[in-house]
């Protein structure tokens, strides 16, 4: 069977996975998605999870994912604070200060600083929630101030909690570079670095690999910029209108991750 879904498949032999709008929404799974990654395990396909979250760990995430019917192993979950964990050790500089809530500290924990009370090489913002005030702000300017560099765990402006419209971790991020002139290192989606690290990890190379996201811009026009396919799915923050007006153009769209099953099984 030849359709333009089989054909994006064609030469691809890994996918990244977005986890939000992708395999599930808020808290409701998407229909087929847990039976279509049980597909790819179950195939040996290999597949990495690449998500922008900032206020859980790896190991939380992947506590989430079983709880909601899915088998993906805590490995197979990739996350900003993971790259910026890998991105610390690739330049030898480990000493940081982080700014973010939840338990996403124990994400860095492995780098381990032999020296807690080191001058950090790096101030790294998360979304933090009620963690920012005046005083780990003002901490965080120092460092600056003295030579650390800036990471932004991800650079939203809000997003959407239960209670309403909630600032996100931009805000935080450009205040201090206001403050201090300098320009954070983005982590996680749509950084190239970011998608590139789970691609490593499978061993495979961009042109091999297709990213399914609901986002055109991060998910979608992020694959583009690293040299992958995007698949968009008709789930999630699906837009028609924002597809429409958008430049970025899918490799294909699909109703929702659970074609994939269909798609690699009468792909040529
Ligand atoms: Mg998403």
């Amino acid at each position: 069977m030849d359709s333009p879904e089989t054909d994006c498949m064609n030469d691809i032999r890994g996918l990244l996975i977005d986890l939000d709008g992708v395999l599930y929404v808020g808290n409701r799974v998407v229909d087929g998605a847990s039976e279509a990654v049980g597909f790819l395990i179950d195939h040996g396909f290999p597949f990495r999870c690449v998500s922008n979250t900032t206020r859980k760990s790896r190991h939380t995430i992947a506590g989430h994912l079983s709880s909601l019917g899915f088998r993906i192993p805590e490995n197979h979950i990739f996350t900003p604070p993971l790259a910026a964990v890998a991105h610390m050790k690739k330049t030898g500089r480990i000493h940081y200060y982080l700014l973010s809530t939840g338990d996403v500290n124990r994400d860095f924990a492995e780098t381990d600083p032999t020296d807690p009370d080191a001058r950090p090489d790096w101030v790294i913002i998360g979304d933090a929630g009620n963690e920012v005030t005046y005083d780990t702000m003002n901490t965080a300017f120092r460092h600056l101030m003295d030579g650390a560099e800036l990471i932004a765990l991800e650079n939203d402006r809000y997003w959407m909690a239960a209670d309403g419209l909630s600032l996100s971790a931009g805000p935080i991020v450009k205040a201090l570079e206001y403050a201090t002139g300098k320009t954070a290192i983005v982590m996680g989606k749509p950084s190239p670095a970011f998608f590139c690290l789970a691609l490593q990890d499978m061993h495979l190379r961009p042109e091999q690999a297709a990213m399914i996201g609901d986002d055109i811009i991060t998910d979608i026009g992020g694959a583009h910029r690293a040299g992958m396919k995007g698949i968009l799915v008709r789930t999630g923050k699906f837009r028609q209108d924002s597809l429409d007006t958008s430049a970025i153009k899918p490799a294909c769209i699909i109703d929702s991750v659970s074609r994939i099953k269909d798609i690699l099984e009468n792909r040529r």
